[in-house]
């Protein structure tokens, strides 16, 4: 596929239009929250370079081998990074995961983010990002997917597509991008948007070679458009 590029010309599509088009295609989106907020941000920095399945295996064989947060906060590094190994760069998750767990107690005499609850969105961020390895896409999903908090999180998949699609302009950071897609949509839509363009963005929208003659936003996005115009 031709390197990406947006056509200058060319309308920016409406973000709430493709949300619905995803949903239409993809169909009704099934998340139900499962992690507290300090397991959220826990398995958010395993997340990290790596897959989904390793990202579970290391988060669950820590909670096996250590039974509660507060015992990984008290716990010897040598034994996190040797329970998350699976998850890769285990040398710089362990020490970052235990120093966002002591930081969260210091600051608050416990080991709990539910304070952020009562806190305004851009409030809350800023105090996540606070902690070392904790930027704007790791306090984002803390936010949204488990305080139930309006914020769009923006990681490679969503930033790609988004981009493509034209829906944030051409080299905007991953960072800015957050704020240009929260202002485009409603806050009610965040979760299913998010999901969908991640599930987009690894299905049909891949980094190399996008599958754009089985998509179906060739109406609406920038880049399919673009190299259509020059045929
Ligand atoms: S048409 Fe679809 S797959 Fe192709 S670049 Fe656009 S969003 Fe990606």
């Amino acid at each position: 596929m031709k390197p990406e590029t947006r056509n200058p010309k060319q309308t920016p599509p409406s973000a709430l239009q493709i949300h619905r088009q995803l949903l239409a295609f993809f169909g009704p989106v099934n998340w139900r929250p499962s992690l507290t907020p300090v397991a959220e941000l826990v398995s958010t920095i395993l997340s990290q370079s790596t897959t989904d399945l390793n990202r579970d295996r290391a988060f669950n064989r820590l909670r096996e081998q250590f039974g509660t947060w507060e015992a990984v906060r008290d716990g010897d590094a040598a034994g996190i990074e040797a329970a998350i190994r699976v998850a890769g760069l285990s040398r710089q998750k362990a020490p970052r995961i235990k120093a966002a767990l002591q930081f969260i107690t210091r600051q608050q005499g416990e080991l709990s983010l539910d304070f952020l609850r009562a806190m305004p969105v851009a409030e809350a961020r800023v105090w996540l990002i606070q902690m070392k390895g904790v930027g704007p896409k790791t306090a984002s999903i803390i936010l949204l997917f488990s305080l139930g908090m309006p914020a769009f999180p923006v990681d490679t998949h969503v930033h790609r597509t988004t981009g493509r699609l034209g829906l944030v302009p051409a080299k905007t950071s991953a960072e800015k991008a957050h704020h240009l897609l929260e202002a485009q949509l409603p806050p009610e839509t965040y979760l299913e948007a998010h999901l969908n363009l991640i599930r987009l963005g690894r299905e049909i929208c891949r980094a190399r070679n996008p599958r754009c003659e089985a998509c179906p936003l060739q109406n609406s996005c920038a880049y399919f458009q673009h190299w259509a115009d020059c045929g």
